[in-house]
C-alpha cells in the first residue's frame, strides 16, 4: 500500500480508480497522461485528459462520496496521492468562510457533473446547506468583518499603553500600544476577540493604519510629561518610544514605509520615537519581503522589535540580516523561568544570542519580583508586565508618568 505522499509509477493502461469506487485521494500528475471517463449505456464517454501539473480525482478530497468517473493511464505516468485527511487538516485550519464556500462549490460541481452525465434527465438536486458548525462560524466572521469596518468609520477603537521599563532603574523607556474595542453591543473587546478575524480578512492593514496614526498622535502628550518626571526620563541616546504591533500583511503593502514616514512627518515626530513590533512567526512567513520593508523603516530611524521571540522557528542567519533593534522574549518563557530550569536556560540563551548580535532584549509578562531578580542576573535590559503596569488609557499613562508615588520609585506600580 502506498502512503499518501508516495510517488507511484503507472504504466499505460493502468486503471487508477473506477466509477463507483469509494475514494479518499486525489492525484497530482507529475508526468504522463491520464484519461477520465464515465460509462454510459455500455460506452465509455471521455470527460477529460489530464497531464503533468494537473490534479485528478479532486472531488474525493472534500467528501467521502463514490468516484463519479474512472481514470486510466494513457501515457505511462507518475502520480502523487493527496489524501482527504491531508486536506481536511489544512481546511480545518482556514477561514470558515473559505471552508463554507469551498464546500458549496464542490457540491455544485458534483451536481452539475451528474446532470451532464445523465443528459439532464435527473431532477435538479435539492440545494444542500453547509454543515451547521461551518455556517455559524462563517456568519460570525462575516458579521465581525462588517463590524470592524464600522468601528473604523465610527472611531470605536482605543489604544491602551503598557509601560516598558529599564530593569536597572525601573525608569520608563517607552510604551507598547495595544488596541481595545468599545463595541456598542458586545462591550469592551480585547484584541484576541477580533484581531484573528482582521488577520484572515486583511482588514488588519486598515487597523494598523488607524493604530499608527493614533499612536503617533499620543507621542507629544507622553513627551510633554517627561520634563516633570526626571526620575523616569530616558537617556538621550534612547528616547522615549511608543511601539506598535504590525502584521505580516502590513509588510506586504508596497507603500507601508512611505505611509509611515508620511504620518510621522505630518505630526512632526522624530521616527526614533516609534518602534514596530512584528512577531517572529509573521517575519518568518516571508523574511525576504518583510526584511526589505523593515529595512526601509529602519533607514528612516524607526525601531524594529521582534515580538514573542522564542515561539517561532526563526533561523539565526535570518535574524542577523534583519534590521532588528530589540528582541522581546515571549512571556511563556519568562513566566515559566522561575520554576523551571529549562525555561531559565532558554531565556539565558536568547539573552546571549541578543548580546552577540548587539540587540537589547525586553522580557515580556513580568508579574513577580522573583522574575525580575532572575532577569537581573542575566543582565536583561528591559521588562514589561503587570508588575510594572497593565495596559492603560493614554490619560492614565500621562498621569502615571507625572505622579510619582511617594513610596515607590516606579510610577506605574500602582496603576490599574
Ligand atoms: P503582544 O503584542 O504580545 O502584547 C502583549 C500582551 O500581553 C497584551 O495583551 C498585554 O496586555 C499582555 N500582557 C502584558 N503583560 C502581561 C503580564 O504580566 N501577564 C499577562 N498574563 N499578560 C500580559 P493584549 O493587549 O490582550 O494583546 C494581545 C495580543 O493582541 C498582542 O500580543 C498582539 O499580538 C495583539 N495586538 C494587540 N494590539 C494590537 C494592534 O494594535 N495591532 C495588531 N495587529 N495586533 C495587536
Ligand atoms: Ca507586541
Ligand atoms: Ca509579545
Amino acid at each position: 500500500m502506498s502512503t499518501p505522499s508516495d510517488c507511484m509509477f503507472l504504466p499505460a493502461g493502468t486503471r487508477l480508480f473506477s466509477e463507483g469506487d469509494a475514494g479518499d485521494s486525489a492525484y497530482l500528475i507529475k508526468s504522463g497522461e491520464i484519461e477520465i471517463v464515465v460509462e454510459r449505456d455500455g460506452h465509455d464517454m471521455v470527460l477529460a485528459r489530464r497531464g503533468a501539473g494537473e490534479i485528478i480525482g479532486e472531488m474525493a478530497l472534500l467528501d467521502s462520496g463514490r468516484r463519479s468517473a474512472s481514470a486510466h493511464v494513457l501515457v505511462s505516468a507518475e502520480v502523487i496521492a493527496i489524501s482527504s485527511r491531508q486536506l481536511e487538516q489544512r481546511i480545518s485550519n482556514t477561514d470558515p468562510i473559505l471552508r463554507m464556500c469551498l464546500g458549496v462549490v464542490i457540491e455544485r460541481y458534483r451536481d452539475t457533473l451528474k446532470l451532464i452525465c445523465s443528459n439532464g434527465v435527473e431532477p435538479t438536486p435539492a440545494p444542500r446547506r453547509p454543515p451547521a458548525g461551518d455556517f455559524d462560524a462563517a456568519l460570525e466572521v462575516l458579521t465581525l468583518e462588517r463590524e470592524i469596518e464600522r468601528a473604523l468609520a465610527h472611531d470605536e477603537f482605543e489604544l491602551y499603553f503598557q509601560p516598558i521599563v529599564r530593569l536597572a532603574d525601573r525608569g520608563v523607556a517607552g510604551f507598547e500600544a495595544l488596541i481595545r474595542w468599545h463595541h456598542p453591543d458586545r462591550g469592551f473587546l480585547t484584541p484576541a476577540q477580533f484581531i484573528p478575524v482582521a488577520e484572515i480578512s486583511g482588514l488588519v492593514v486598515r487597523i494598523t493604519d488607524w493604530v499608527l496614526r493614533a499612536a503617533v498622535r499620543t507621542i507629544p502628550m507622553l513627551l510633554a510629561a517627561l520634563p516633570e518626571t526626571p526620575w523616569v526620563t530616558p537617556p538621550a541616546e534612547h528616547p522615549l518610544f511608543v511601539s506598535v504591533n504590525v502584521s505580516g500583511h502590513d509588510l506586504l503593502q508596497p507603500a507601508f514605509a512611505e505611509t509611515l514616514v508620511g504620518i510621522l512627518r505630518a505630526a512632526g515626530i522624530a521616527p526614533q520615537h516609534l518602534k514596530l513590533e512584528i512577531t517572529e512567526s509573521m517575519l518568518m512567513k516571508d523574511p525576504v519581503r518583510a526584511g526589505r520593508v523593515l529595512k526601509l523603516c529602519r533607514d528612516h530611524g524607526c525601531g524594529i522589535a521582534v515580538d514573542d521571540f522564542g515561539t517561532g522557528y526563526s533561523s539565526l542567519s535570518h535574524l542577523s540580516t534583519l534590521p532588528i533593534t530589540t528582541l522581546k522574549i515571549d512571556r511563556c518563557f519568562v513566566q515559566a523561568m522561575t520554576g523551571d530550569p529549562t525555561n531559565r536556560k532558554i531565556v539565558n540563551t536568547i539573552r546571549h544570542l541578543a548580546r552577540e548580535l548587539e540587540i537589547p532584549v525586553v522580557a515580556e509578562g513580568i508579574e513577580s519580583e522573583a522574575e525580575v531578580l532572575a532577569l537581573d542576573a542575566m543582565h536583561c535590559e528591559y521588562g514589561q508586565g503587570y508588575l510594572f503596569g497593565r495596559p492603560m488609557p493614554v490619560s492614565d499613562a500621562v498621569a502615571a508618568l507625572r505622579a510619582r508615588p511617594p513610596s515607590c520609585s516606579n510610577p506605574f506600580r500602582l496603576s490599574a
